[in-house]
């Protein structure tokens, strides 16, 4: 009698011999579950152990076999008493060292003994060496059997040994072998793509074959990684497309405005839109008149103007009679578009609601009716947008600034605040250029808009890297540029996370550079200061009432005060790409040349060494992201690595980009073709992680 495999994924890790509690802890700290996870846990690397190599041919750095006669054996007392032994198989000898040994151990390694080691080899200071190799000793015309498959090395965690993973793993192979891992992609698909079917491929992972390429494997581009990364992109871009389609499902106000309100804008603005924000604006409206809700991605490089293009979108929707809520992940960054949005929309007879964390009480009650009741059009604000007794009368657009600093789950959120059935139409902007492969994968649930044009008379701001034991230079500098009239940023990092011990270096810094320039006017932000004192702080110095103001990283994004044209940023290489890329961002919006001082204590690391040579060669946002993406990977670029969301377990988007716009289409044709195959494969790979309910 035969019954059907039970499912791996629904049998857990528990049922196999050898895991307890105290494994079944462990695995569970990886994320391992199921027996299915379990085989999902593939080995970083490889150790060939299928043959005995000639010690005469083994190099530094060899990883092998290999089994001699032991000539010598002695004991040393150097700097640690250590056994050394002499191996010789007839094509060369090699000398093995162990610190640590027992009595029984140094008995077995006499002259004439047959050893088989396992080690890698290290230049020592007479020979080769392996060091503490692991041994096996050869009985007498006995030949012990070489192992038949590569060894698998398994990522790991505390108190899990590698042979405790190949034990586990070869327990979860046999249970495979009788079935219980669903293929979900259609055989055409396989096909079409020589890749190998699921079950086989895990298998291979495993335990690899002699012959397979060692260097393929451990590059991850057999076909057999391949395979697996392909269905977990694929697993990533259907629950993407499901979230949207589900999305599109839902009604949304079409909002058509009369175009009164955007012309009274336009008529008062210092400057006329760029084509390229004149059409990310069209591409915008066009989403408005949807009777669905919009969800599109607002990219703009630092400075190409999206709040304008944000602000006149927001009008479309005001005139049609609904509100806005503008949303950006600090308070700074909030409050500044608060003072832009109350510079452009006051004006014209529009109110402007404020609502962060720091703001309670009446004040806070007075804009929370005004939202509910309707007669408020627009409310600026951080997180606090998202409190439960926030409700909005018409809410017909939710404009999020930065989006690169929230996740898909807080971009739900506040769709939910629409009214009755209805969601709001969203737009999502951010200043981090995304390479196109990884935008695609990480927002396969938004439309895209590109603003890829700067305004006007903009000058590239040049940037020097510069030693800090040259700082007294940098102070000179600063004070030219600012009694020339032109204003000055000076930004201070730490390594510290706490922000008290910022703010106090902070302080210290904005101290040392007021004595050093008198009669300057120094300002000072940092994230300690009250809401109202950092305005205050960002008004004057926009009011040019501050010469040079000295900041923590919190001016990173969005700060716009266009005659500022001096960027000091100390310790540099401490920050990432798209950081330094956002803080010289801060620079170079008024129409003389700007100027961008990366300060750096020596030495440099490679690392820091090419960031900071990247940063000196192109002001280019795409290019930074670039490379950026190299440096880094995709998980720091997007921001999400605490949040886990584009976490892969088996796909790399920096090495497998080349397969992204494959698996955008057949994401489509598994949608249209094998809609039952979906859910299972969002389920397999993404499922326990992320809710997306009913899928
Ligand atoms: P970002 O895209 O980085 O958010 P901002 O919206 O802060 O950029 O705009 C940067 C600066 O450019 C602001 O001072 C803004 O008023 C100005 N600006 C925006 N659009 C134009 C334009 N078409 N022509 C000239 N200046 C513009
Ligand atoms: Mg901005």
């Amino acid at each position: 009698m035969s019954s059907a495999p039970a499912s791996l994924a629904e049998t857990p890790v528990t049922t196999l011999k050898g895991v307890g509690p105290k494994n079944a802890e462990r695995l569970a700290r990886l994320g391992i579950d199921s027996v299915q996870d379990l085989l999902f846990h593939l080995p970083v690397r490889y150790q060939d152990r299928t043959r005995i190599v000639p010690i005469g041919s083994l190099r530094p750095g060899d990883q092998a076999v290999i089994q001699g006669d032991v000539e010598l054996a002695d004991i040393r007392y150097g700097r640690r008493r250590s056994l050394l032994v002499r191996l010789a198989d007839g094509s060369g000898s090699i000398t093995l060292r162990f610190f640590h040994f027992s009595a029984a151990q140094q008995a077995n390694m006499t002259r004439g003994a047959c050893l088989r080691c396992f080690g890698e080899v290290r230049n020592g200071p007479q020979s080769y060496e392996l060091v503490h190799p692991e041994v096996q000793y050869v009985a007498d015309g006995e030949p012990a059997a070489v192992e038949q498959a590569l060894t698998p090395i398994y990522p790991t965690t505390e108190g899990m040994h590698q042979l405790t993973w190949r034990d586990l793993s070869a327990r979860a192979l046999d249970q495979l072998q009788r079935g219980g891992l669903q293929e979900l992609l259609p055989d055409s698909v396989l096909a079409e793509r020589h890749m190998p079917p699921l079950a086989a491929a895990v298998r291979l992972l495993h335990r690899p074959p002699p012959e397979e390429s060692q260097r393929l494997l451990s590059a991850a581009g057999h076909p057999a990684q391949r395979r697996l990364a392909f269905e977990e992109l694929l697993a990533h871009q259907l629950s993407l497309r499901v979230l949207r389609r589900r999305q599109r499902q839902r009604g949304a106000p079409a909002l058509s405005g009369d175009g009164r309100l955007q012309r009274a804008l336009l008529d008062a603005l210092p400057f006329t839109l760029t084509d390229a924000q004149q059409r990310v604006l069209a591409q915008i409206e066009g989403d408005l008149g949807q009777q669905h809700p919009a969800l599109r991605l607002v990219q703009g490089d630092v400075g190409s103007g999206k709040t304008i293009v944000a602000a006149l979108a927001a009008l479309a929707c005001i005139e049609a009679g609904h509100q806005v809520a503008l949303m950006a992940p600090t308070e700074l960054l909030a409050e500044q578009h608060l003072r832009n949005f109350r510079d452009w929309l006051v004006p014209l007879g529009l109110d402007v609601g404020w609502l962060s964390g720091r703001n309670k009480g009446k004040r806070r009650a007075v804009t929370v009716d005004a939202l509910a009741d309707g007669s408020l059009p627009l409310v600026v604000g951080t997180h606090a947008l998202f409190q439960d007794d926030v409700v909005f009368a018409r809410l017909g657009l939710v404009i999020v600034d930065e989006q690169h600093r929230f996740g898909v789950h807080q971009r739900l959120a506040l769709r939910e605040k629409g009214a009755g059935q209805q969601v709001p139409h969203q737009i999502v902007m951010t200043a981090t250029p995304i390479p196109r492969t990884l935008a695609m994968t990480a927002y396969a649930d938004l439309d895209l808009s590109v603003i890829d044009e700067l305004p006007p008379g903009r000058t590239p701001v040049s940037t020097v890297v510069v030693a800090d034991g040259r700082r007294d230079r940098v102070v000179e500098r600063v004070a030219l540029a600012c009694r020339e009239g032109r204003q000055a940023y000076w930004v201070c990092t730490l390594i510290e996370e706490s922000e008290a011990l910022q703010a106090q270096a902070a302080e210290d810094t904005a101290a040392a550079l007021a004595d050093a320039l008198e009669g300057l006017r120094v300002g000072l932000v940092h994230g300690r200061l009250k809401a109202a004192d950092k305005e205050a702080v960002m008004g004057a110095f926009k009011d040019a009432q501050i010469d040079l103001l000295v900041a923590t990283t919190v001016v990173e994004v969005g700060v716009d005060v266009p005659n500022a044209s001096l960027m000091v940023i100390e310790n540099a290489e401490r920050l990432g790409l798209s950081q330094l890329h956002q803080l010289r961002g801060r620079v170079g919006r008024g129409a003389q040349q700007s100027h961008c001082v990366l300060l750096y204590h020596p030495p440099l690391g490679e690392v820091a060494q090419e960031r900071l040579g990247v940063m000196r060669e192109t002001s280019d946002g795409f290019e930074i992201a670039r490379r950026d993406l190299e440096i880094r990977g995709p998980g720091e670029v997007l921001g999400t690595r605490q949040t886990g969301e584009m976490q892969f377990r088996i796909a790399d988007l920096l090495r497998d980009q080349d397969m992204v716009a494959d698996v955008q289409a057949l994401a489509d044709r598994l949608l249209d073709e094998h809609p039952e195959r979906v859910a299972p494969l969002i389920h397999r790979w993404i499922g326990h992680k992320v809710q997306y309910a009913g899928v």
